[in-house]
């Protein structure tokens, strides 16, 4: 049994549903099917859950909505159109929508939540319509009644562990399966959402709760891809990856799969594969718990912008004993979440997503340091890129990190933070924003032709 996710491009509009539909009837082992919400048509179009987000503004802003909420309604209607599907499905639709709004909740975390899930679950009732239509009798799901139970972080939530023994009762639903991707439900009955492209989540999370032999994630890419090809064009495609190469490259931004996503397959040890909608018969990208890989291999480099660094200075901090819990404690009760904390003797840095620092949240952290740990001194920098060079073979392999840093000096970036994990299957470089195109294509150079 396979589950298969596709995202939004792959639901884009009617002519893509349609090679969804001929993909699921192909292989009657597909037998789960997680939809997204309709995304981009083109370069410039606007995803369905984005004009529901705009929709939500307006709804909590107190301005008319009507414009949003016809801009929604509008892309399943262009779908429900081009299929043949009853109108009443639209009708539907925009009930669905303005319940919603009515239902609005004083949280506005929440509320937006409610709407975004909106996409998913209209998009897989519309889906499970139109397989059945063309042949194959199939069935909605509704996340509430499978039991997809989620935490109460709302737009950032995770799944709760009873979940899975719940959702194994779709193993046995005769029909082929529809099931929104991104949202499930709180103990309390609200819907929260995952973040933003966590349908690949609600994927891997079915898999590893039916048991399947593979988790299908269709999108609209042969594969993975070595290195981003707006850096260096005509990247290797990589066949096979191991699940923790494909987190470390997900984590700094290949955006082809979520790196949460990874989480529930990994320990039912279900492989992944990437393929892509367009040409489902190329082989597309194997996830796996293990590979055969090469000596000194380096298989992918990633790297994202938007990190921010907190440098703290104090004379003799090494013999501070409690100097670093404190410092993250203050992160905790802050509620910032940290990614890396590279140390000197005298020097701890640490470094965040620049996204959640707001600028009053950036004041009143900096203050508490400063009150709280009597550093010499303590500053802020906002434009740090990570770069991640990431292969199972660069473990035991002597001079990785020299090749890596020689390529960097060589076009002369400076390197602002280098850390290598324990695992040894990566090693991360944080460099300035503006060099991080030139940093990219200078390591992609020096070590992926090797
Ligand atoms: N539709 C959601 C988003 O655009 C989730 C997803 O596509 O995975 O983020």
């Amino acid at each position: 049994m396979k589950v298969a996710k596709f995202g939004g491009t792959s639901l884009a509009d009617a002519g893509q549903i349609q090679k969804v539909v001929q993909i699921v009837k192909a292989d009657p082992t597909r037998r789960i099917v997680v939809v997204s919400a309709p995304g981009k048509r083109f370069s410039g179009d606007i995803k369905v859950t984005d004009l529901l987000i705009a929709l939500a503004k307006a709804v909590l802003a107190g301005r008319p909505f009507e414009s949003e909420l016809a801009a929604v309604v509008e892309r399943y209607a262009g779908i429900q159109q081009a299929l043949n599907l009853d109108r009443e499905v639209v009708t539907e639709i925009e009930n669905d929508l303005r319940c919603r709004i009515q239902n609005r909740c004083e949280n506005e975390a929440q509320f937006l939540d409610a709407i975004k899930a909106a996409g998913e679950d209209n998009c897989a009732k519309l889906m499970a319509r139109v397989f059945t239509q063309q042949g194959l009798p199939a069935r909605y799901v509704d996340p509430r009644e499978a039991g997809m139970l989620l935490s109460e972080d709302f737009g950032n939530a995770q799944v709760l562990p009873e979940s899975y023994t719940r959702l194994a009762a779709l193993r046995n639903v005769p029909e082929t399966v529809v099931f929104p991707g991104f949202f499930g439900y709180t103990q309390r009955g609200q819907v929260a959402t995952f973040p933003r492209g966590g349908s690949d989540i609600t994927g891997s999370i079915l898999a590893a709760a039916v048991g399947a032999h593979q988790y299908e994630n269709f999108t609209d890419v042969d594969s993975v891809f070595a290195i981003d090809p707006r850096i260096l064009p005509n990247p290797r495609p990589i066949p096979v990856l191991t699940y923790r190469e494909m987190r470390e490259l997900a984590y700094a931004g290949f955006g082809v799969f979520h790196d949460e996503a990874i989480v529930p397959v990994v320990q039912a040890k279900i492989p992944i594969c990437i393929k892509n909608t367009n040409r489902p018969d190329a082989p597309g990208t194997l996830i796996v718990p293990q590979r055969k890989y090469r000596h000194g291999e380096v298989i992918g480099i990633a790297s994202a912008d938007g990190f921010s660094t907190i440098n703290l200075s104090k004379y003799m901090m090494n013999r501070e004993v409690g100097f670093g819990r404190r410092l993250l404690q203050i992160l905790e009760q802050e509620q910032l979440s940290f990614e890396h904390v590279p140390s000197g003797i005298d020097s701890m840095s640490v470094i965040l997503r620049r996204a959640p620092l707001t600028r009053k949240k950036e004041e009143h952290v900096l203050n508490r340091i400063r009150e709280e740990l009597r550093p010499d001194d303590v500053t802020i920098a906002h434009d740090l890129a990570l770069i991640m060079v990431v292969g199972e073979g660069m473990r035991y392999a002597v001079g990785m990190a020299a090749k890596a840093c020689a390529a960097l000096a060589n076009t002369g970036v400076n390197i602002e933070m280098i850390n290598q994990g324990s695992s040894e299957i990566s090693i991360m470089f944080g460099v300035k924003e503006m060099d991080h195109k030139t940093a990219v294509e200078a390591l992609g150079r020096a070590l992926l032709a090797s």
